[in-house]
């Protein structure tokens, strides 16, 4: 039997060439956004409301969990001038995983994977860590998936013009200098 997999997005930048690709397979997927860490609110909505937009497109079910940023403002506090890929990132990626593995579990899912390693100013093996620590103590596996090699930096590319995908200029939490991810 296939595995049914909860695939947890931050963007539809960052995971329209993963969607498409496991769309393509036949794989067993729904997709997940669950990214409290975004500000301002508004701007989380108009990031859930594409990456809803990229599911309709493939015919995958999308969830959207709660938009808690006051927790994550609590786990996060005094890291505020953390660089990007620091401590605060370690807690931002572990709280994510951690609730979507936690939902994974009481909904039937038998693997998590996630983008959240797929942009070129992320650490692939710090989300990794984080994911591997999350699942060590949910008890839900997790999936390494591939979003960046093989074609998939090209496909991704290509399909934020295609679909003409909002495509944001800062992870999450505050603006980041320089251009887009
Ligand atoms: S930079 Fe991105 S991953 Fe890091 S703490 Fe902020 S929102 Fe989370």
């Amino acid at each position: 039997m296939k595995q049914k997999i909860l695939l947890l997005s931050c963007c539809a930048p960052c995971s329209c060439a993963v969607i498409k690709t496991l769309a393509e397979e036949g794989a067993d997927f729904s997709v997940v956004f669950y990214n409290p860490n975004i500000r301002p609110e508004a701007e989380y909505a108009k990031r859930m409301n594409e990456n809803r937009r990229v599911c309709a497109q493939y015919n995958v079910p999308f969830i959207e969990l709660e938009y808690d940023n006051e927790r994550w403002c609590a786990l996060t506090g005094g890291l505020e001038n953390e660089p990007e890929r620091g401590r605060r990132c370690d807690i931002c990626f572990y709280m994510r995983l951690k609730r979507v593995m936690e939902y994974a579990a009481v909904n039937g899912f038998d693997a998590v994977a996630s983008v959240l390693g797929v942009s070129r100013y992320k650490n692939l093996a710090q989300v990794n860590r984080m994911a591997y620590k999350a699942s060590e103590e949910t008890g839900v596996p997790y999936l390494e998936i591939e979003g960046r090699k093989g074609g998939m930096q090209e496909l991704r590319s290509r399909l934020i013009k295609e679909l003409r995908l909002y495509n944001q200029d800062y992870c999450g939490c505050k603006p980041r200098n320089g251009d887009s991810q």
